[in-house]
């Protein structure tokens, strides 16, 4: 597996501008393992970026830090998990829907990387707004953010998300009686200045079911990882171990690609031999 470059639909603010070419580290076999072991318990936010700290090297000429992913916006760490699993699973990745119709199961596949991608906006992460209460300074919701909501319940995540994304109304920072006595049409007005101004990465894909032909759309859970394999690991490095007699961490210390190709020489050696794989 090669180190991945990539340009992110938003990027990270810095204060020379906003840095756009994101590096991933070379994928050993520690990093896998690492990944492997992350908290099952942790929210899907807080998940992507443990992932995404743990894999990242660089943003521009910035080394990856924790702080640096939760600086990310949303749609970046969207981006960054969907290039991941492409580089541990391949472009290709296969669905399971159950029809919304008829409740049929059928499978779907689509290529990751031609999922359509949006874009940052002018002045993103901010935008400004006049709404009824007073003149607005927005910025775009961050991985933070959006850590910090993964914590709360629906109705009050709602009044966070607006709070973090509300910088200033009329230059000052607004107290939550404020952003709680905004009218539905301004939040409505902020979720659009929002949406205009942010990147976005595809989240639904339309698909039609075999047996009945509906048509519906289905969700596409970028955060979920493909192509990690919790037991297929500790296999690799049984076999390795037991016919090279290599540490665990000399195994480790190899990228996914090489431990894969000794794997392949062992099995051509087992099959000359006539022994099962
Ligand atoms: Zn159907």
């Amino acid at each position: 597996m090669d180190v991945m470059e990539t340009i992110l639909p938003g990027g990270l603010p810095t204060r020379r501008g906003v840095e756009r070419r994101v590096r991933f580290k070379q994928l050993t076999g520690h990093t896998e393992l690492a990944l492997i072991e992350l908290d099952k318990n942790l929210s899907r936010p807080s998940y992507a970026s443990s992932v995404l700290t743990l894999t990242l090297d660089s943003i521009g000429d910035q080394a990856v830090d924790r702080e640096c992913v939760m600086s990310l916006c949303v749609a970046d760490c969207q981006f960054l998990m969907l290039r991941l699993s492409a580089m541990l699973a391949g472009e290709q990745q296969w669905l399971k829907v159950t029809c919304s119709h008829c409740d049929a199961f059928f499978d779907v596949d689509f290529r990751r990387n031609e999922l359509p991608v949006k874009e940052a906006g002018q002045g993103f992460p901010y935008t400004t707004l006049s709404l009824e209460a007073g003149e607005a300074e927005l910025r775009v919701p961050t991985a933070a953010d959006q850590c910090e909501v993964a914590k709360l319940h629906e109705h009050e995540a709602m009044w966070h998300m607006l709070r973090c994304s509300i910088q200033r109304i009329d230059h000052t920072l607004p107290a939550l009686p404020l952003i709680r006595n905004l009218s539905g049409v301004d939040i409505a007005a902020i979720d659009q200045a929002l949406d205009a101004v942010s990147p976005a990465v595809c989240n639904e894909l339309l698909v039609v079911c075999p047996e009945c032909d509906g048509e519906q759309s289905t969700r596409l859970d970028h955060y979920k990882l493909s192509g990690l394999d919790g037991n297929a690991i500790y296999d690799d490095i049984h076999t390795l171990a037991m016919y090279y007699h290599w540490s665990e961490t000399a195994i480790l210390d190899m990228t996914r690609a090489r431990r894969y190709k000794y794997l392949e020489l062992i099995d051509r050696s087992r099959a000359m031999h006539g022994q099962v794989a």
